[in-house]
């Protein structure tokens, strides 16, 4: 099934580094954070969008994307 995704996220998919969340895309849920070896732990929080209800996880893992869009 196929999802319809509006401009905003359209942009917002192809952000890679320092994305910062557009305009209709709210925190949706708690902050998942995991902790690494060391100092180096990261952050993953959930946002959707209210327009087209897309929903993205923000990751601050550098060896993950930052912004991924969820689909289907
Ligand atoms: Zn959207």
């Amino acid at each position: 099934m196929k999802i319809k995704i509006c401009g905003h996220c359209e942009q917002q998919s192809k952000k890679h580094r320092n994305g910062t969340p557009h305009e209709h895309l709210l925190k949706f849920d708690e902050p998942r954070v995991f902790i690494g070896n060391g100092p180096k732990g990261y952050t993953e929080q959930d946002y959707q969008c209210l327009t087209c209800t897309s929903k993205f996880t923000h990751s601050t893992n550098k060896r993950d994307l930052t912004w991924t869009l969820w689909r289907g």
